[in-house]
């Protein structure tokens, strides 16, 4: 007799999740509440969709927080074999100049999440939409709230994957963490990762930079450095440039109320390069124009180091550099989560086995972002989901 598994939720890590399944072992059964799947998945894809990164596998673990985190799922399901993968289900895919990887041009998300579907018909994955879960019962069973009204259902296993608490209008709010302490089992509130940061920037500056990019520099926060690119905001700062310092900046926050970022405009120059080549001014130029000529320096960059320093500072080499090189900026606190790209808390890592499964509650597993982790833009969020669900199913084939 088949083993039934109820898979709650309907993102990436669902859904490779119950392609993975063996149908011979396992009848498998999707509850989502939405009325399609995957829509984080279309949402993630907006901007270019970015499965995963090509880099190898010691660089790529190392992206998460705790970096060990994803180690284990990742050597059973690497980039390498997510690409694979997604290239057996007829979708191209290509490493951009960064070493991300996308879909092949003229792809888009929906089609990628078209043939992910396809290949759950195949496996004979029944689809549930209209079920929210909503607890469980006192005999653990499967509580949801339905159309036609409240629903139990039994299952030999359970599969949580809720996801985070980002873009609630995905679906995915991360409004199940009471169910979970109610049964003994450690949670994390949420909070926003891969987001913008806010910096109280000087009023009268506002209109001048909002909007424009700082390119080719690096961010530092405690000993962490970050070389990208930023945006600046009305409010403060967001970017890829930014993202990967999202746990340092929210440990410094949660610490002091307020985290120290550094910038490096000029990290490609060094503090003697760059005062050697300022220190002979043409005459014919103002001291700011020969400032813009000798160090390449843009409007934005001016009007900041212009907002921080003094005339007098300004006009000192020595001092300048040094603020170049090391301009400080004040982060009072995260931006929305509502806005963010992803979210860390949820479930505490402590409460899984190496397996994703309850340590509390046997049968139970819990895979996807609704797990206590970080990672930085760049496809590792998809990554994680996806490892982990091909890790499970590969972990629950071999068990029955
Ligand atoms: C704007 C944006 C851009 C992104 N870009 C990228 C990118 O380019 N590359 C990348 O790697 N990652 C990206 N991500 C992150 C990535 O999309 C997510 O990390 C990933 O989709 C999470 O997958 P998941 O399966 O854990 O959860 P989700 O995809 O969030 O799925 C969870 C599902 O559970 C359902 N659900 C929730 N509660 C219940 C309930 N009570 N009952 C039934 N169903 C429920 C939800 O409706 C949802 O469908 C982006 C995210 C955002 C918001």
């Amino acid at each position: 007799m088949k083993k039934t598994i109820s898979i709650i939720g309907g993102g990436a890590s669902a859904i490779i999740l119950a392609c993975e399944l063996d149908p011979k072992k396992y009848s498998v059964s999707i509850f989502e509440k939405n009325t399609a799947l995957g829509r984080k998945f279309l949402v993630a894809g907006d901007g270019g969709l970015n499965l995963t990164h090509s880099e190898n596998e010691k660089e790529f673990i190392s992206r998460y927080t705790p970096n060990d985190f994803l180690k284990k799922a990742f050597s059973h399901f690497s980039n390498k074999d997510l690409i694979a993968w997604i290239n057996k289900l007829g979708v191209e895919t290509f490493v951009g100049s960064s070493g991300r990887v996308f879909p092949k041009k003229g792809i888009k998300p929906i089609d990628v999440l078209n043939a992910m579907e396809e290949e759950l018909k195949n496996q004979a994955v029944k689809i549930n939409f209209k079920h929210e879960w909503q607890g469980f019962s006192e005999t653990n069973e499967l509580i949801f709230k339905t159309a036609a009204g409240t629903k139990k259902i039994k299952s030999d296993l359970t599969v949580f994957c809720l996801g985070g608490a980002s873009w609630p209008v995905t679906g995915s709010k991360g409004d199940w963490l009471e169910i979970f302490e109610e049964k003994n089992i450690k949670v994390i509130p949420f909070s926003a990762s891969n987001c913008s940061f806010k910096i109280e920037w000087p009023k009268n500056i506002i209109k001048s930079i909002e909007g424009k990019p700082l390119k080719n520099i690096s961010v530092k926060c405690n000993n962490k450095i970050h070389f990208g690119e930023v945006v600046i905001t009305s409010g403060g700062l967001e970017g890829s440039g930014i993202y990967p310092l999202s746990p340092q900046i929210r440990e410094e926050l949660n610490k002091k109320n307020e985290a120290k970022i550094f910038i490096d405009l000029k990290p490609d120059l060094s503090f003697d390069e760059m005062i050697e080549r300022i220190s002979k001014p043409s005459s014919k130029l103002s001291y700011t124009e020969n400032l813009v000529k000798q160090l390449n320096l843009n409007k934005t960059q001016i009007v900041l180091l212009k907002s921080k320093l003094g005339k007098s500072d300004f006009l000192d080499p020595i001092t300048l550099v040094n603020n170049l090189k090391n301009f400080e900026l004040t982060i009072s606190s995260l931006g929305p989560i509502e806005d963010a790209i992803s979210t860390v808390g949820g479930i505490s890592l402590n409460e899984i086995s190496e397996n994703f499964e309850l340590k509390k509650m046997k049968n139970n597993f819990v895979i996807g972002e609704m797990l206590d982790c970080d990672a930085p833009t760049g496809g590792y969020l998809l990554q994680s989901c996806f490892s982990m669900g091909k890790f499970l199913a590969n972990h629950l084939n071999d068990r029955v």
